[in-house]
């Protein structure tokens, strides 16, 4: 067996769906009595209804949270929680909102209580991100890891279809990498594999009945234990893709995610034994590449790069940023290689284990 090291952190899961209701002895539990609630303005309604179950414990709601945390945003809602000699945080929403959350932690080292809605999965991630004008900075602190997360699926029921599909796959995507990351060990592996299994099974049940609640908590299930994955392991040439598109080019995060997961799989997977057949048993399948392709046109998620607005005329300059600042891959890169995966994944083609042999 590989060597490895596997640090667990301290982080508490209240799973089920109608768990928030809970939410009142879980406070009690980090002995908070003076909470922040922050949300989106679009989800302030469910803010309300956080703050009205914690009864006294919680003092105010912040409902400021706006997408990849705007240092104004942070430093706002920074000076909501001093306004009220806050002694934590309730971070009701997605991605967005934990982020104002961490970000306010990372000052403050208040505790936070995380309440996900989405499949982001940032949760029971360490990694904290801030933007200033078109800057987008992050970096990685366990002051800001949620102390206790509630996973009530009943609150994913309005997540749009299209931001389930993609941001399911977008989940899928952290713990595919996670199975041939440099530091992957088996304790994350059976997390990645349980993931994946439980994502691709639920995601089009959730996509065909929104209001599915067995199958929300079966997709959450699976977001929370690929989260954990991306928490704990490092990315590789998936991520690194993503990040090019998204940060030089401003392609949307998670449906970049859904669109160039199965290219990477593709290209990577013939260079890494173990984690395809982990991955052909969590799908149950011999082409984990070509299965997540159809499972993502099966659930209507965007399928080419094209259709995100890149420009073919961009794929040189993106292979060539994709190239910089040398990262840990399984599979030996090119810019060669990786120009001709973005052509597939800019033109939708199909992939499978074979599409890059000999290259
Ligand atoms: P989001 O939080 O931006 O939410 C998108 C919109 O959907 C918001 O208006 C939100 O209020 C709304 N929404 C969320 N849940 C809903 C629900 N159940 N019903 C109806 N509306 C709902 O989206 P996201 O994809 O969760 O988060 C994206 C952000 O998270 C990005 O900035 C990304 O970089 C970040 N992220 C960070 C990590 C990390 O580990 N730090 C991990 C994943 C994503």
């Amino acid at each position: 067996m590989t060597p490895f090291t596997f640090t667990s952190r301290p982080a508490r899961i209240v799973f089920g769906a109608g768990s928030l209701e809970r939410l009142g002895e879980e406070l009690d539990e980090l002995g908070i009595r003076r909470a922040l609630v922050l949300s989106t303005p679009e989800q302030r309604f469910l803010a309300d209804r956080v703050r009205k179950l914690a009864g006294g414990r919680c003092v105010d709601v912040f409902d400021g949270a706006i997408m990849h945390v705007p240092v104004e945003v942070a430093q706002s809602g920074l000076d909501a929680a001093r306004a009220i000699e806050a002694d934590g945080l309730i971070a009701a929403g997605g991605g967005s909102t934990l982020g104002l959350a961490k970000a306010i932690a990372l000052e403050t080292s208040l505790p936070v209580v995380a309440i996900p809605t989405t499949y982001a999965g940032s949760e029971v991630t360490p990694i904290y991100g801030m933007t200033s004008g078109n800057e987008k900075k992050t970096g990685k602190s366990y002051r800001v890891l949620p102390r206790t997360v509630i996973y009530d699926a009943s609150l994913t029921l309005t997540l749009p279809v299209g931001l389930s599909a993609t941001s399911g796959l977008n989940a899928i995507a952290h713990a595919a990498e996670g199975l041939y990351a440099q530091d992957a060990n088996p304790v994350m592996s059976l997390f990645a594999e349980e993931g994946i299994r439980s994502l691709a099974f639920a995601l089009p049940s959730v996509c065909a009945r929104p209001d599915d609640v067995a199958a929300r908590e079966t997709a959450q299930y699976g977001a929370w234990l690929c989260a954990t994955v991306l928490g704990n392991v490092g990315m590789a040439l998936h991520h690194k893709l993503c990040h090019t598109l998204g940060g030089t080019f401003n392609l949307p995060h998670a449906e970049t995610h859904a669109v160039v997961l199965p290219y990477a799989m593709a290209f990577n997977l013939p260079a890494a034994t173990e984690a395809a057949e982990r991955l052909r048993r969590a799908l149950d399948v011999p082409d984990p590449a070509a299965a997540l392709y159809d499972l993502g046109r099966r659930l209507g998620a965007p399928s080419a790069l094209r259709a995100l607005g890149l420009a073919e005329s961009d794929l040189d300059h993106a292979a060539e940023v994709a190239m910089r600042s040398p990262y840990f891959n399984p599979r030996p890169l090119s810019y060669g290689a990786i120009r001709r995966l973005l052509q597939m994944a800019f033109d939708g083609t199909a992939p499978n284990l074979h599409s890059f042999d000999g290259i």
